[in-house]
This record gives C-alpha cells, structure tokens and sequence, in this order.
C-alpha cells in the first residue's frame, strides 16, 4: 500500500504504521527518520541536511523533498510506503504531488487519524520515558509501569516524562498542529483521496484501513 498517515501527535500514527508495514511488507517513512539515515549514511543531501541541523536551522523543503525522492526510489519501497507524519504543510503537500507525479507512483489513500483531544492527552501525559539514550524504554503509568521506585525495568536507570510530553507541552503540541496541518485535511478532501478514522483502538484503525484500500 501507499499511503499517508495524518494525525496528531499522540493519536497512534508509529502504532499503526508499524502494524501496517507488518501486513504487505511497506515500509514506514517519518521526515525525522530519512534526515537522520542521509545525515549518518554521510550522503551529499545529508550533509547539506546536517548543515542545517547544526545550525539550529529548519530544513528547507527543497533538500527534505530531494531526500525523500531518493528514499522513496530504494528497493525496499518497491512494496509500498506509509509517510508517518509527512507531509505537515500545503506547500509540502504540493510538493510531494509533483514528486509522485515524477516517479510515476499513485497513492491509495490518506488517512487522518481522528483522535480526541482527551485521549491524546491522557495517552502522552501517561508516557515515560528511560532516560538512558541506549535504551529510552517506553513506559506508561497505567498500562506499562515501570518499578516501584521508577526505574526501567531493562536497564535499570531512571524512567521520566519527557519534556514535551507535559500537560501544557502537549497543550501546545496541538494548537501547533490544528495551525499548520488541520488545513491539509481539507486539501486532501478536496483530491479525493481523504479517509478519516475516529477509531482509537489501533486494530480498529488498521482495519479501517485495509477496508478502504480493498473498495477503492
Ligand atoms: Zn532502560
């Protein structure tokens, strides 16, 4: 399948991305993830990329768009791809219609992952963290606590909450996402290729998923 995952943060998009790419062999594609692979693979986009980085720079849309080109024409994405996050702006929207317009690839579907307010924050608040790099273990307070004493039940070291992932970090998160990226839900609609789902449990919404896929 190829197709883009559009919802807030915390409304499960890794979650179900991960489970899609299990079902057809896809692979699951973030902004964040290919900057870092060009960056560390020392490729000449990824050293322009890190130039940026280090700067404390946004990326431009032009570099992020030639670096998602060149991951999109890998082998392993030759069976579908899920965009995890991306794109989270008209222009990129735009830009990313070109690009698959070039390398002759059609999507099947975007999805907007509709999760309510109250969920997301009860999810993200709930999250904890292993604070040890090596490890950064997930937790949660109520479905997956760590030890009495806090601790990663793998390593050892301390488990915390992230600092974007407090009540008014998450607060902000959200305003931040509603600006720039609810106006992609309408642009989509309007492409015809929009397919909202309001299911929260992750199953429901891979279902939900597979189902549109297979009556288009
Ligand atoms: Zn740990």
């Amino acid at each position: 399948m190829r197709i883009i995952l559009l919802g807030a943060p915390g409304a499960g998009k890794g979650t179900v991305a991960k489970q899609l790419t299990d079902l057809d062999g896809s692979v699951q594609i973030s902004t964040g993830d290919i900057l870092r692979s060009a960056v560390k693979a020392g490729t000449e986009l990824g050293k322009k990329a890190q130039g940026y980085m280090e700067r404390g720079e946004l990326v431009p849309d032009s570099l992020i768009m030639e670096i998602m080109e060149s991951r999109l024409e890998e082998p392993d994405c030759k069976k579908g791809f899920i965009l995890d996050g991306f794109p989270r702006t008209i222009p990129q929207a735009e830009a990313l219609k070109k690009l698959l317009k070039k390398l002759n690839l059609k999507l099947d579907l975007v999805v907007d992952l509709d999760v309510p307010r109250e969920v997301v924050l009860d999810r993200l608040t709930t999250r904890r963290t292993c604070s040890n790099p090596e490890c950064q273990e997930i937790y949660n307070v109520k479905s997956k606590p760590p030890t009495a004493d806090g601790k990663c039940l793998k390593c050892g070291w301390k488990v915390v909450q992230r600092d974007d992932e407090t009540e008014e970090a998450i607060t902000k998160r959200l305003i931040t996402y509603n600006e720039k990226t609810a106006p992609l839900i309408d642009y989509y609609k309007k492409e015809g290729s929009l397919k909202t789902i309001s299911f929260t449990s992750s199953q429901e919404i891979v279902n939900g998923i597979t189902g549109a896929i297979k009556k288009k």
